[in-house]
């Protein structure tokens, strides 16, 4: 079996990992920690505001931002790019150090940083080039608050587009930034651009 992307470009899945045989989604408990773990973000952060976008026009004008198509790094500190974006995220990879960086605490704050700075693509800078032209939908994933109790996968601080603040816990405040996640408890693969 081949590798498949889910619901956004950029995270990569062994078909075998999350298919059964006949092709069905299998069991989220079946399926290996670290795949399980980009899905259940995915949940999270389909359909929530490319984040360079956002770094541009911000609450006041979330309107203006697409939503995001793409993601890179690590979940819990992902990046989200709309198709327009994913060149600076990926001349910034490639030519200004991100590379360097990837998997650690920092990666996903550096780009911003960049990118908030200014930091652009040149012109014509070359992106990706995805294989899939329409990404799957995502597995219907019961109740991940079972296997996810407490678990800062399922928490973002990223606003949604129905202006609610982005209070994905519930608390009726907007959310806190997730500075104190452990990024290192999760020990997942690491899938980069080349
Ligand atoms: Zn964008």
């Amino acid at each position: 079996m081949g590798k498949v992307s889910i619901g956004l470009r950029g995270w990569r899945f062994d078909e075998e990992d999350v298919f059964t045989d006949a092709g069905g989604w299998k069991p989220l408990e079946q399926i290996p920690k670290e795949p399980r773990h980009r899905l259940v973000r995915l949940q999270v952060v389909m359909n929530k505001p490319c984040d360079a976008c956002y770094l541009i026009h911000g609450d006041e004008e979330i309107q203006r931002c697409r939503v995001a198509s793409i993601v890179y790094g690590e979940p819990l500190d992902e990046v989200l790019l709309c198709d327009e974006h994913e060149a600076d995220f990926l001349f910034w990879f490639r030519e200004r150090g991100g590379s360097t960086i990837a998997g650690e605490e920092t990666f996903r704050d550096a780009f911003h940083e960049w990118f908030d700075d200014g930091g652009r693509a040149p012109d014509g800078y070359g992106g990706m080039d995805h294989v899939e032209e329409a990404p799957e939908d995502l597995p219907d994933l019961r109740d991940p608050e079972e296997l996810y109790e407490d678990d800062d996968l399922l928490a973002d601080e990223r606003p949604d587009f129905d202006d609610d603040g982005g209070d994905t816990d519930g608390d009726g405040a907007p959310d806190e930034g997730d500075d104190d996640l452990d990024v290192d408890d999760l020990d997942l693969d690491r899938e980069y651009p080349s």
